[in-house]
């Protein structure tokens, strides 16, 4: 794919009024403005205008002025992995080896494959992020980045750790849970009630692989015997007869600020479950493709009244961190999805994910002055989201 993207402006930090015009504004995917222009002051969004200014105005040309992008779930500290897994040898074998390669790259060289894929993804127009580092690595190199959005530290296993929360504008800390079959109840509550505490989101993985929804249903499986071969003790875990969604909502785990990604293996009570707490969710459909050879149902979700964000997980699992590869791939496999959706969700869905829709995801009054130009031409109201989402 040939990049068309050109900049990502965050004039959020100009203390003076600035026009901004373009042949497009799209305030979000169902608002286009044909010829028009944004009015910035201090930093904020405060008119979006048709026509052309009559005062100075910096000129973008006849592309479109639109939203950042977010990348609502990722682990840029799997970076270094780039193809160096397999994906034909099963979901177990790929976690294996992602775990001694990672532990045989070292934390050196995690660190500059990570600070190469930060460049990249300001690079594609990606602004936001909601990055998760099992290793702890990654959040001062977000920070230094200008990339904003969340970075959770992620737990697996048993043991409550201490951890630390803060919420911030530019970067948040949060915390996330691995995955219902990766962690006790007991952390997954701990780690749900720091987040909650001061008002961010917590993320966690859930109905990802076939061994997982074994494990909760069956309390059984090969899952199960991996535990007792490494000493953890599931007897007390309130599993069996459930589904991964239904034993975390079980464990009050969901609600509005709990982002949920993956969602594979659901039913369409697991998707009333999601509906009805208002629980965040993202997709990662390349990266499932790869690992799963499976895709989560999003036109159901959507019938259902979740509104998915897009992620595109690691490198480990997923040729690039690229948003616009990651809808171009959405609009090939799923025909029944209109372009508005799919932007849609990889902006205000996904600063909805984040809880930072009250700063990003539409051009709209009152929003942080950040902008993604995108230099296309022969634009018109038909082509305009499709030719976004193909970047050409
Ligand atoms: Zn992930």
């Amino acid at each position: 794919m040939t990049q068309k993207f050109k900049h990502l402006l965050c004039v959020e930090t100009r203390n003076k009024r600035e026009l901004h015009r373009a042949g497009w504004i799209m305030v979000d995917a169902a608002t286009l403005i044909e010829n028009g222009y944004l009015e910035i002051e201090n930093g904020l969004i405060c008119g979006v205008h048709r026509g052309r200014p009559e005062e100075k105005s910096i000129d973008h040309g006849p592309g479109v002025l639109m939203p950042p992008l977010v990348n609502a779930h990722l682990h840029i500290e799997l970076s270094a992995l780039k193809n160096c897994l397999p994906f034909d040898k099963g979901f177990k074998f790929w976690v294996k080896t992602l775990l001694e390669k990672r532990q045989a790259l070292g934390k050196k060289e995690l660190i500059k494959k990570a600070r190469d894929a930060v460049q990249d993804l300001i690079q594609s127009g990606t602004l936001y992020v909601g990055d998760i580092s099992t290793l702890n690595i990654t959040g001062p190199l977000i920070e230094d980045s200008g990339l904003k959005g969340i970075f959770f530290h992620e737990f697996l296993g048993s043991d409550i750790p201490d951890v630390f929360c803060l919420k911030n504008d530019s970067v948040s800390f949060s915390v996330a849970g691995h995955a219902p079959h990766t962690s006790s109840p007991q952390l997954l509550k701990a780690l749900k009630k720091s987040a909650a505490s001061k008002g961010l989101v917590f993320s966690i993985h859930v109905a990802e692989s076939d061994d997982e929804s074994e494990f909760i249903r069956d309390k059984k499986g090969s899952w199960a015997d991996f535990l007792t071969f490494r000493g953890i003790d599931f007897s007390s875990w309130q599993i069996g007869s459930k589904t991964p969604v239904s034993y975390i909502h079980d464990l009050g785990l969901l609600d509005f600020s709990t982002l949920a990604v993956h969602l594979l293996n659901v039913n369409d009570r697991d998707m009333d479950i999601l509906a009805r707490t208002k629980t965040k969710v993202c997709v990662c459909p390349r990266s499932n493709e790869n690992l799963h050879k499976k895709l989560p149902d999003i036109e159901r979700m959507i019938q259902k009244g979740i509104q998915p964000a897009l992620g595109t997980d690691s490198l480990a699992s997923c040729k690039s961190l690229n948003m616009f590869e990651e809808m171009a791939f959405v609009q090939t496999h799923y025909p029944g999805l209109d372009p508005e959706t799919i932007v849609a969700m990889s902006t205000i869905n996904g600063a909805r994910a984040l809880g930072v829709e009250h700063m990003t995801g539409t051009l709209s009054k009152g929003k942080k002055a950040q902008l993604l130009y995108c230099p296309l031409e022969g634009l018109n109201k038909k082509n305009l989201l499709s030719r976004i989402i193909s970047n050409e």
